[in-house]
């Protein structure tokens, strides 16, 4: 029984386990994540799992319409075709997984990863089985990974990427070209590679924002090449999360911007020296500025050559960061002064006035360019590898040069920069012809300014608003200022209240009758003799002539006014004592002269008596001699008493070609040699001072006869011009040059004549003449040539 019990236990057990068993698979089939099929050997599907639907979206049951080839993809149906052959002629085989898309039921494709074993033979089974997975989401993860891959790989750009401790993970193309290394030797390093030292605090300031998630864009900064040059990138970071969120890295673009920095910087050092080249006008020292803006920005050494008078080739700037290097340049410049037909550097692009430009310097450039162990030493030291000369030229003539030069191999020169450097120049040229021009202006106004600041005379120059635009060290003190600034700095009505301005006779001078001003209201020229009192000291007066003139541009519009200021003060002194003396002396003459005339009557009486008729012969020359005193003592009476203002004029109407008529006939009677022509004219009646016009008569006639010695007659008119008298008195005698028209009625003038011979006189009949006449309102004046005679011709207003 044991044995019997055994045996059904026997079977039960493996009867159990078959069931447990049959129930794993079952289970293993309808929960795998995996779908199941089996087929027939001719493709017919036999059984699917219920995971059938998650994969490709139909149940089993409507999975058994099907077969797995209608499914599949028209590409991938040939790939299909060959794995089911080769699966069915492999009994016992299970085949490499193949991928493949299927349409899913609702109509998407999906990507299947497929395998399958052939169980044809195994004889509870008899089938192939496939093993179905849905690989989709894979596939599309792989297939972005490879497109960003070609794109990062493919870049422009330089991408790099790195874990958060630094260490580099991957290294495109482009990182490769821009910095020197390949992938495989930056791929493990850490970013400092690229990093120049001085910046590597940077680093840790970028590896603690990435920490914090920001992004960090745009950063400009300087990275380093494998060759130890240095190249200006601007980088843009972001972190590099992994499937949590969590950062783990960072992807890295950087972008190489030396070109564009360079253009930035062209740009901005073209500005600078723009402006400054326009504020200055002192060129040496805009030069310097020039040289020394163009280093590190365009250059690492900038020089300007120019061509001296004497043909000589002069470093005039030069600017290196290192003043070792210029102090030596200079040195070096000294001991061998540029030689202008040298056919190399600076005295060729002088001589042919063309840009030289080279890229890359080399040693043996350098070597061949020296001309002196000292020279190439320099050249050595300095190190130029890229370099530029562009010659500085003006009105076509080249005068100098500016070289930019890099050196260490740290930056070479583009053909671009050629331009730009020529560029450069031509603003300098620019420059330096305007500072010429301001010199050359400078230098003459300096000269202009020492001359007028020097001369005697007062110079005031007036703008069209009466303002003072200049003024000279003499026109300050004549108008009582310490300094010219001061007089500047006081305005123009300040000015004139400073001063109690007074004419020739003491009276207020009028501000509307100022030369200047009468200039700017339209005169084209104006003079007048302007007395200033300083208000306090009422006693001392200044006297200036000041007369003034305009300067009118192209079209004839007034730009200023010139007021010169003469000093007539001493003059007008010695004048004022002159007439003094004068009025003084001819008082005292007065009385003696008097008591002389006075006994020589007594005496003409007695002798009569006598009947002395020598005696009386020699008493009427005398009392002629006396008479003639006595005529010129009054005159010198009458000048003084017109200076004083005492000069007293009768008003009363007189006809005056009676007047003529009486001076003619008693005239006539003191003359033998001539003879006085008159003709009766019609009676003309004048209101004025009959003995004062007859006085300037008798002057006119008398210097008629006196003048015209050889002559034997004299002419007098008297004429009716509208509401005028006309008298004229015409002479044939040694007439009067044109020059001297102005001056003959001036007090004390006379005309000295050519041949030496002297006329007795005083030089004052003419000026008592014009004064009387011009108190009455009338004019003198003479029409004469030298040796023709002369015609003396007066006017007198008719009353109306
Ligand atoms: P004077 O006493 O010297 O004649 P006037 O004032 O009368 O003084 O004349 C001034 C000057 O004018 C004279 O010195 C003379 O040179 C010149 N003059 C005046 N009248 C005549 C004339 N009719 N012909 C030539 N010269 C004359």
């Amino acid at each position: 029984m044991a044995i019997q019990a055994k045996k059904p236990n026997k079977q039960a057990t493996s009867l159990v386990a078959l069931r447990k068993s049959q129930g794993w698979l079952r289970a293993l089939l309808e929960h795998s994540y995996d779908a199941i099929v089996l087929t027939s050997a001719d493709g017919k599907t036999i059984y699917a799992s219920p995971s059938i639907q998650r994969v490709i979206g139909y149940t089993p049951e409507e999975y058994l319409a099907h077969n797995g080839a209608e499914l599949m993809h028209p590409d991938d149906l040939e790939d299909g075709i060959t794995f089911f052959r080769h699966l069915r002629e492999q009994s016992g085989v299970t085949m490499p997984p193949h991928h493949t898309r299927f349409r899913h039921k609702n109509g998407s494709w999906r990507w299947i990863e497929y395998t399958a074993t052939n169980l044809l033979t195994d004889p509870t089974i008899g089938a192939l089985v496939f093993n179905f997975r849905d690989i989709t989401e894979r596939k599309h993860a792989e297939e972005t990974q490879h497109l960003l891959a070609a794109i990062v790989a493919s870049s422009d750009d330089v991408i790099v990427s790195k874990t958060l401790n630094g260490i580099i993970t991957s290294w495109n193309a482009a990182a490769e070209k821009l910095f020197g290394y390949t992938a495989e030797e930056a791929v493990g390093q850490h970013i400092t590679l690229i990093i120049p030292p001085e910046l590597h605090q940077e680093e840790e300031v970028i590896i603690q924002k990435l920490r914090n998630g920001e992004r960090i864009d745009h950063y400009e900064t300087v990275r380093l090449r494998k060759d130890g040059t240095t190249v200006a990138v601007s980088l843009s970071i972001s972190p590099v999360r992994d499937k949590e969120g969590k950062i783990i890295g960072a992807a890295k673009i950087a972008r190489d911007i030396t070109e564009r920095k360079r253009a930035e910087e062209q740009q901005a050092f073209l500005s600078e020296v723009s402006t400054i080249l326009a504020s200055s006008l002192d060129y040496q020292t805009t030069l310097s500025t020039v040289a020394r803006l163009a280093v590190p920005r365009l250059a690492d050494w900038c020089a300007i050559d120019l061509v001296e008078h004497d043909g000589t080739i002069e470093q005039v700037a030069v600017f290196h960061p290192d003043q070792e290097i210029i102090a030596w340049s200079k040195q070096v410049q000294q001991l061998h002064q540029p030689e202008i037909n040298a056919t190399v550097g600076v005295p060729e692009v002088i001589r042919t006035g063309k840009t030289l430009f080279f890229p890359m310097v080399t040693d043996a450039m350098l070597v061949a360019a020296a001309k002196s162990k000292e020279e190439l030493a320099l050249m050595r030291k300095i190190g130029v590898s890229s370099c530029i000369m562009v010659p500085l030229r003006l009105q076509g003539k080249v005068f100098g040069t500016m070289t930019f030069s890099f050196t260490h191999a740290s930056r070479h020169y583009i053909r671009a920069d050629v331009a730009f450097a020529e560029t450069v120049a031509s603003r300098v040229v620019l420059a330096i012809e305007n500072a010429q021009l301001y010199r050359q202006a400078k230098e003459a106004r300096e000269q202009l300014e020492v001359i007028l600041q020097n001369v005697a005379d007062g110079i005031i120059v007036y703008n069209q608003h009466r303002q003072i635009i200049y003024a000279n060290e003499a026109a300050a003190h004549l108008t009582g200022f310490s300094s010219v600034q001061a007089m500047l700095e006081t305005l123009p009505n300040r000015i004139l209240a400073q001063f109690e301005l007074i004419d020739e006779q003491g009276h207020p001078f009028p501000l509307s009758q100022l030369p200047h001003r009468r200039v700017l209201d339209g005169e084209q020229e104006a003079q007048a003799i302007i007395g200033y009192r300083k208000s306090s000291t009422t006693q001392s007066i200044h006297w200036s002539i000041s007369k003034a003139r305009p300067v009118l541009d192209e079209q004839g519009k007034l730009l200023f006014v010139i007021t010169i200021i003469h000093d007539i003060t001493e003059r007008l002194q010695a004048e004022q004592r002159k007439d003094e003396f004068i009025s003084m002396a001819s008082h005292e003459l007065k009385t003696p002269v008097t008591s002389l005339k006075g006994f020589a009557h007594v005496l003409e009486r007695r002798l009569r008596a006598r009947g002395d008729e020598q005696g009386l012969a020699y008493l009427a020359k005398m009392d002629r001699q006396l008479n003639k005193l006595t005529n010129l003592i009054s005159e010198l009476l009458d000048i003084s008493r017109m200076q004083t203002g005492k000069l007293v004029l009768q008003q009363e109407a007189f006809d005056l070609s009676s007047l003529v008529q009486e001076i003619v006939e008693n005239l006539q009677l003191t003359t033998q040699t001539h003879q006085l022509c008159f003709k009766d004219t019609e009676p003309m009646l004048v209101v004025g001072d009959r003995e004062r016009i007859g006085q300037v008569l008798i002057n006119l006639l008398t210097n008629a006869i006196k003048y015209s010695p050889q002559a034997d007659k004299v002419i007098v008119h008297v004429a009716k011009d509208q509401n005028h008298a006309l008298v004229s008195v015409q002479d044939f005698g040694i007439g009067i040059a044109k020059e001297y028209h102005q001056h003959i009625f001036e007090r004390f003038y006379q005309v000295t004549d050519p041949d030496g011979q002297t006329y007795p006189g005083l030089g004052i009949g003419l000026y008592i003449a014009s004064e009387i006449i011009s108190r009455h309102g009338g004019r003198i004046w003479v029409e004469s040539a030298e040796g023709k005679g002369s015609t003396f011709a007066l006017s007198l207003p008719l009353p109306e």
